[in-house]
């Protein structure tokens, strides 16, 4: 049977709602209940965070505003990229060695942790190991070689440069000057993960409320989280809407930037096509500033996403965007049809970082993973509930990077980011 993305409701028109597995609709929040733990968000970051703690015996409620995976973890690319949005020698840069170091013994577990929940609990989510960082210059190829030495001193065992004449063996266009592959990375259908997780949640007994908007949250010794229809009364509240915050908790969405970025997926392709064009099956995403990432889907279409709209607006003609990149990397589907398109918000921080911290004693909250967050999420959501278990540690070194506002304030934080991703952007036109 042929499922369209309209027949799961409150999802985006993407493949991911066409193709999920898992389309049960959970019921609102109607009336008052406790729990241990209550988790506002079921993207990656809430549903890690409440299986950590169901793993650990905790009773567990999540309130999901829209369906399970609505945000940006049930429309992103799928690829599992390791590591965060800023090198570690910027981030030893900015923040001393000691922090670096401790980053970076964090920086594969997020994948680790997807790989254990897959195999521990079944998940199918179409998980493919491999991804390929695609180089157009020299200048490229040489931070890429900089970031492998980096990742390498903190135990990356699979790292390998790809030269010019090897880059076929990764994906078949001449655009590239080279690249680098990582055995660790991969990709996913993001839904399929994000749901069969919230199913293991449910299995050890947490409770998953969709269509429950929390509307307002009282910051006592024990909070109270309403919606519209019901309230919960936890020991601990875990605030993970992300992007999709807003309006709630204006001082935590305040301290990020939602950016929207577009995705959209062929027809099926003929087999030997879509193999001809990505042999490897990994995913890809090149290193310019603003980026295209690609990959083949199970069904073998190619999915294709790139585009960034500041503050989270989402651009009219989706197609229209991404269609003209897909064509440069690979002019042979010029008479391909486009069968989705959608576009989805992240949270950005100006430094790049995930931030996490304390409302309260008793609320704590993650976001930002800034474009590359399908394995950060899975790593801070498990902090999370690790700290709400006593183990603060590792919350405490995040929860002790800076967070800066943007420049500009409100009014002017989206022109002036927007300036500067222009400054990058002509900078990689030019190769510089
Ligand atoms: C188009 C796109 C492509 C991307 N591609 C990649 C990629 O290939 N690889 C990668 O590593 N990263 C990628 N990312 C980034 C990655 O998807 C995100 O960093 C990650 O999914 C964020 O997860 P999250 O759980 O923090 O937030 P989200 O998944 O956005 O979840 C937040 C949830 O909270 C809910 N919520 C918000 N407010 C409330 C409220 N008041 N009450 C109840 N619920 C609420 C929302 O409805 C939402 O479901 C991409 C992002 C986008 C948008």
């Amino acid at each position: 049977m042929v499922f369209k993305a309209s027949d799961n409701p409150r999802h985006a028109n993407s493949w991911y709602a066409a193709s999920a597995d898992d389309r049960k609709v959970r019921p609102a929040l109607d009336g008052e209940i406790s729990a241990d733990v209550c988790v506002i968000g079921a993207g990656f970051t809430g549903i890690s965070a409440a299986l950590e703690l169901a793993e650990r015996g905790y009773s567990v409620v999540v309130l999901e505003a829209e369906r399970i995976g609505f945000g940006a973890s049930g429309r992103n690319g799928g690829q599992i990229v390791n590591g965060y949005s800023r090198d570690l020698e910027t981030i030893a840069g900015r923040y001393g060695r000691e922090k670096a170091i401790e980053l970076g013994k964090m920086s594969l577990e997020g994948g680790e942790i997807i790989r254990t929940r897959v195999a521990g609990y079944g998940i199918d989510c179409d998980l493919i190991h491999g991804g390929f960082f695609a180089a157009f210059t020299e200048k490229q190829i040489r931070e890429m070689e900089v970031h492998k030495a980096q990742w390498e001193k903190h135990g990356h065992a699979g790292l390998e440069m790809v030269a010019k004449r090897d880059v076929g063996k990764y994906v078949k266009t001449d655009r590239y000057a080279g690249g680098m592959i990582d055995k660790l990375g991969g990709h996913i259908h993001p839904l399929n993960l994000v749901l069969g997780e919230a199913g293991a949640v449910e299995s050890l007994g947490g409770r998953i409320f969709e269509g429950s908007r929390v509307v307002g949250l009282d910051l006592s010794e024990r909070p109270v989280v309403h919606t519209a229809k019901g309230s919960v009364k936890a020991s601990y509240v875990l605030v993970c809407g992300n992007a999709y915050l807003a309006p709630l908790l204006p001082e935590v969405h305040g301290r990020m930037m939602p950016v929207s970025s577009q995705v959209m997926t062929t027809e099926p392709l003929d087999p030997a096509l879509i193999e001809s064009l990505l042999p490897a099956n990994y995913c890809v995403e090149d290193a310019n500033y603003i980026l295209d990432y690609y990959r083949r889907t199970s069904d073998n279409r190619l999915l294709y996403g790139g585009g960034i709209g500041y503050g989270g607006h989402d651009p009219k003609d989706l197609t229209g965007i991404i269609r003209p990149n897909m064509l440069k990397t690979f002019p042979q589907l010029k008479n391909v049809n486009i069968d989705y398109a959608w576009s989805g918000n992240f949270a950005l921080t100006l430094t790049r970082i995930p931030h996490m911290g304390r409302l309260s004693d008793k609320v704590y909250f993650s976001h930002g993973d800034s474009g590359h967050g399908v394995t950060t999420t899975h790593l801070l959501g498990k902090i999370l509930g690790e700290a709400v278990a006593g183990h603060a540690e590792r919350f405490d070194i995040w929860a002790s990077l800076p967070n800066l506002p943007f420049p500009g304030g409100k009014t002017l934080r989206v022109p002036l980011t927007v300036l500067g991703a222009w400054w990058y952007g002509l900078r990689d036109k030019l190769g510089l």
